[in-house]
């Protein structure tokens, strides 16, 4: 694949021959005006909570629509986005889209519960110094309540220096919370958790590659779930992909769960029909619909 692929390997695509670095020049150059072109999206992923059976957020996932290579992953263009200011103006058109989405679903949800959002915010934009003012002017273009924003930032920015931790606090006196994504295989530990401004946990997921067959990975998940809730904080694992790791994950007492096993990522137009509504009678896991080429 790709991902595996070693430097000036060829792939094929539409009948030419590119190389690797090739294909990450174009991508890089294009990247540049795919907001303009409307060629980025969001599609929204629902957390279910397994004991009350129903979704308490989505989380909003970046999608890019390439006019000759098609849909390419954001594990592939985000890191090149990163290496430039774009992936400012790419989170905070992210946040406004996320924001504008959820608000316009209105404050209805299941069991008078609103549904709330969780925005992917890189490191870059959290360094730039402009999270704060692009978050307030998302919730106020928007008027999503900011108790309905979730920031979820990675573990190495939690030991950048002061002014990120310094604008997280910020974030959250207004009443945004904050998410360590990827949570568990960083330099994370449950001393210097203490204190952070930090309300979620997402366990990464490398702890349920293979954790129905392998103990050690098992022994590994009922860690960082319980070093979740040591810290009271509420943990949420993604990449639930089968029956089986939910079920693992049920025995383990554990309730947050995100994963096709409940729904791939949601157009806006499925999330605005209400097919994140878990205690809807729909089928569970629905295909992630390809836009309208
Ligand atoms: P992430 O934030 O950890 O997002 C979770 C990823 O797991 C998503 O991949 C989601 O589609 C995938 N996933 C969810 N359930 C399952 C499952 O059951 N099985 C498997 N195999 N995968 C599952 P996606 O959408 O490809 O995004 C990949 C990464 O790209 C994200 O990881 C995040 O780091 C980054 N990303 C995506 N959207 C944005 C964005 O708007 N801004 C920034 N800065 N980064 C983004
Ligand atoms: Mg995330
Ligand atoms: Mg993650
Ligand atoms: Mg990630």
């Amino acid at each position: 694949s790709a991902a595996t692929a070693g430097p000036g390997s060829v792939h094929r695509y539409d009948d030419a021959l590119c190389t690797e670095e090739d294909r990450r020049a174009t991508l890089r150059t294009d990247l540049t005006g795919a907001l303009a072109r409307g060629e980025l999206r969001l599609v929204f992923q629902p957390v279910v909570d397994v004991v009350m059976h129903r979704t308490v957020s989505v989380e909003a996932l970046l999608r890019w629509r390439h006019p000759l290579f098609g849909d390419v992953s954001p594990t592939e263009f985000v890191p090149l986005a990163e290496e430039s200011p774009l992936i400012t103006d790419l989170g905070r058109w992210v946040l406004r889209e996320a924001c504008a989405t959820i608000a316009a679903l209105g404050d209805a949800g299941p069991h008078d519960q609103a549904l709330s959002v969780a925005v992917n915010v890189s490191a870059r934009q959290v360094r730039s110094g402009e999270l704060v003012p692009d978050v307030i002017h998302a919730l106020e273009t928007s008027g999503l309540s900011p108790s309905r924003l979730v920031v979820e930032i990675t573990e190495s920015v939690l030991l950048d220096d002061s002014h990120v931790i310094e604008d997280l606090t910020v974030l959250r006196r207004l009443g945004v919370r904050i998410a360590v994504d990827d949570f568990g295989t960083g330099w994370s530990s449950l001393a210097y958790l203490v204190g952070m401004p930090v309300d979620v946990l997402k366990m990464d997921q490398y702890f349920l590659s293979d954790v129905e067959h392998d103990p050690a990975r098992r022994a590994m998940c009922r860690v960082v779930l319980q070093l979740g809730a040591s810290l009271d904080l509420p943990v949420i694992v993604e990449g639930v992909t089968n029956e089986a790791v939910l079920t693992l994950l049920r025995d383990m007492g554990h309730r947050y769960v995100q994963g096709y096993v409940f729904a791939r990522p949601l157009e806006a137009a499925q999330l605005a029909a209400g097919a994140w509504d878990m205690s809807l009678p729909l089928p569970g896991a629905l295909p992630e619909i390809p836009a309208a080429a």
